[in-house]
């Protein structure tokens, strides 16, 4: 039997990292970035004020103050997107509105309240200065935020909504990414009927085809449910064809030792089986293989398959462990692992058969420590204690017991791999 770090080692000496295209930036949140982006522009492009106000020469504010003010005439008011064509000349004024860009000669900006407007009425021939300013008061600079042909996001970044927003700052409509992995998924159990029927007699909703879905939706790739296969080699081999196109299999169910162990026998024609057994609970019986597929030129490539146990938590918690992972390296990311951090049991758990336990738990935080409470029971048909969880606690194999007050690692399903 394979300790977890071992069989993840072996998928991932069977995955890499795909190749990039060019893709809408709103597309892109949390993919990684595949060129480096420099801009052609200044950002703002031209010298614009910072307030409301008049655009003057500092030196005709010389002295000013509510006892005295200095008189400017108003010779033109200019809004944001809009360029004066006059010139601030000795004596005069323009009027400023935010964002607008300074008209030659004026080389820094009074605010509103700094002067008398609020005092006169109409449109104004002329504002009385109360105060004095210095050159470049009030002022963004062209080029402030991002200089022409400087580098603004450096390859390799994952992608978070501020630099989408820089992007579209440098009037990039598209970028280069590490394109996402489309993961086909395959539920297997003659027991299963999709969501939206009525359900037979003896019959269950196949939950793993969605959860296992959005897992991969959440982690970055592009899910595509094949629905169910029933327990036939045939019907196995009918909805694996489906998905040959895709960049990662993941099938659910028929992996146990049961009489319907199918995948493992099919895989074993079909391609190449790498594991069959993980030292952990949930999810001993998972397989990991390759599937002969079609690259995109037509060529025959390897599809990397994980066969994940049929029970829903332990299909949930294997794709936490391995296919994450995996997706995650193949979209390029460098931080693949989840956040571990310590917490107090509050209740003791028991590890009779040399596994390690991943316990669903529910993590808080009080003043300075963490505490671990588990949802319930355990059983890993329970796919409620899942949606309770924010967190595995992690009973080592060579643990027979935790105590109640033991502090334990807890892998924070709930945070991101970004965290530090
Ligand atoms: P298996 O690994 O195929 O032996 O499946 C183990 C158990 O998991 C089955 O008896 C079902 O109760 C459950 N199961 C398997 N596949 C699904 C599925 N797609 N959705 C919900 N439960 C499932
Ligand atoms: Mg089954």
């Amino acid at each position: 039997m394979l300790s977890v770090e071992q069989a993840l080692e072996k998928i991932f000496g069977y995955v890499d990292v795909l190749d990039a295209e060019q893709s809408p930036i709103l597309d892109c949140l949390g993919q990684v970035l595949a060129e480096d982006v420099s801009s052609s522009i200044n950002v703002p492009p031209l010298d614009n004020s910072a307030m409301d106000g008049y655009a003057v020469r500092a030196r005709d504010t010389h002295s000013a103050s509510p006892q005295s003010p200095r008189f400017l005439q108003v010779i033109d008011t200019v809004t944001a997107g809009s360029i004066s064509k006059y010139v601030v000349k000795p004596g005069t004024a323009i009027r400023i509105m935010t964002g607008a860009p300074i008209p030659k000669g004026a080389d820094s900006v009074i605010r509103l309240e700094d002067t008398d407007e609020a005092q006169r009425k109409g449109t104004l021939a002329e504002i009385g200065v109360l105060h004095e300013v210095k050159p470049g008061l009030d002022i963004r600079r062209a080029g402030e935020d991002i200089t022409r042909g400087s580098l603004v996001l450096p390859k390799g970044i994952v992608i978070k909504p501020s630099q989408v927003g820089v992007l579209a700052s440098l009037g990039r409509s598209t970028v280069t990414v590490i394109r996402r992995p489309v993961v086909a998924i395959l539920a297997t159990g003659n027991e299963l009927t999709d969501i939206g029927q009525p359900l037979p007699g003896g019959k269950i909703y196949n939950s793993n085809s969605y959860s296992v879905a959005a897992l991969v939706l959440r982690y970055g790739g592009i899910p595509k449910t094949l629905g169910i296969a029933l327990d036939s080699k045939s019907s196995l081999v009918v909805g694996l064809r489906q998905g040959l196109d895709a960049d990662m299999l993941i099938t659910t169910g028929g992996v146990s030792v049961g009489a319907y162990d199918i995948v493992r026998d099919v895989l074993a024609k079909q391609g190449e089986i790498a594991f069959w057994r993980v030292r952990m609970k949930p999810g001993k019986p998972i397989a990991f293989g390759t599937v002969k597929g079609l690259g995109k030129t037509g060529a025959a490539r390897n599809i990397p398959h994980l066969g994940l146990p049929g029970n829903p938590v332990s299909a949930m918690v294997t794709f936490e462990l391995f296919a994450r992972p995996a997706i995650l390296k193949m979209l390029g990311r460098e931080k693949l692992a989840k956040p571990v951090i310590e917490a107090v049991i509050t209740e003791p758990i028991v590890n009779s058969d040399g596994r390690r336990i991943f316990a669903r738990a529910i993590v808080d935080k009080r003043g300075e420590q963490y505490f671990a409470r588990l949802t319930g029971p355990q059983g890993s048909g329970i796919l409620t204690s899942m949606s309770l969880a924010n967190g595995l606690v992690i009973v080592p194999e060579d643990k027979p017991r935790v105590e109640a007050g033991d502090t334990v690692q807890v892998m924070m399903l709930d945070w991101n791999e970004e965290w530090e």
